[in-house]
């Protein structure tokens, strides 16, 4: 199955991509990730993305949809795919149709986690990240055993430059007006699914599995 998720920074698209991810036995590609990689290695990729990213804004289309395109091509990908924060803009989505078309193949649903703006602030904030593995936490709604240190490798725990509150709000103007629109974009296509993203990790999950229960899959 090829699934995009949609929905704001901090709805909750990496978290359920995780539980998903060993459910359905497809990973999760996140186009956040992605940056962030190529960010620490200081390529130059990453570095002309960090200038964006620390200001929370969107990274060119050209170059996210370079990295995703050469992420979908390796072997992990063949049966499908979910994919977490790509596409963000219509460029995008159109650039991903593209290049499935170009192999036979089409998204098979869209879901879209639906949360209002005061309720992510209130999320982003608490949020930290492993600097090792980049696993994520919430303060008070997932937070590690032991504080500042991830349960899964040890590493230390963050807050991301771009998780701070200013920043956050900067992310939701600009997921308002160049996102919002492929819910459109989608509900044409009638790939789209509108869940409720607010409740707890496993309600929400819940919610996810039942939209996805019965999605046709194209080749
Ligand atoms: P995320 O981890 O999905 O919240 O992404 C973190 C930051 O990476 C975003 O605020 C953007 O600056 C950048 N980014 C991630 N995915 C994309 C994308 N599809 N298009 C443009 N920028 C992106």
């Amino acid at each position: 199955m090829r699934l995009v998720l949609l929905g704001p920074p901090g709805a909750g698209k990496g978290t359920q991509a995780k539980m998903l991810e060993g459910e359905l036995g497809l990973p999760q590609i996140a186009s956040g990730d992605l940056l962030r990689t190529a960010v620490r290695a200081k390529t130059p990729l990453g570095v002309e993305a960090r200038r964006y990213m620390d200001k929370g804004a969107l990274v060119p289309d050209e170059l996210v949809i370079k990295l995703v395109e050469q992420r979908l091509q390796q072997a992990d990908a063949v049966n499908g795919y979910i994919l977490d924060g790509f596409p963000r803009t219509h460029k995008q989505a159109e650039a991903l149709r593209q290049m499935l078309a170009g192999h036979g193949q089409a998204i098979d649903v869209v879901a879209a986690l639906i949360v209002p703006n005061d309720e992510i602030v209130k999320r982003i904030s608490g949020r930290r990240t492993c600097r090792n593995c980049g696993a994520t936490y919430h303060l008070i709604f997932d937070p590690p055993r032991n504080m500042n240190v991830c349960d899964k490798c040890n590493g230390e725990l963050y807050q991301r430059e771009d998780d701070a509150e200013d920043t956050v709000r900067m992310r939701l103007q600009t997921y308002d007006t160049q996102t919002k629109p492929l819910l459109e974009y989608y509900e044409q296509a009638g790939l789209l699914r509108r869940i409720d993203g607010v409740g707890s990790l496993e309600t929400v999950h819940q919610r996810l599995k039942t939209a996805l229960a019965g999605v046709a899959q194209r080749a």
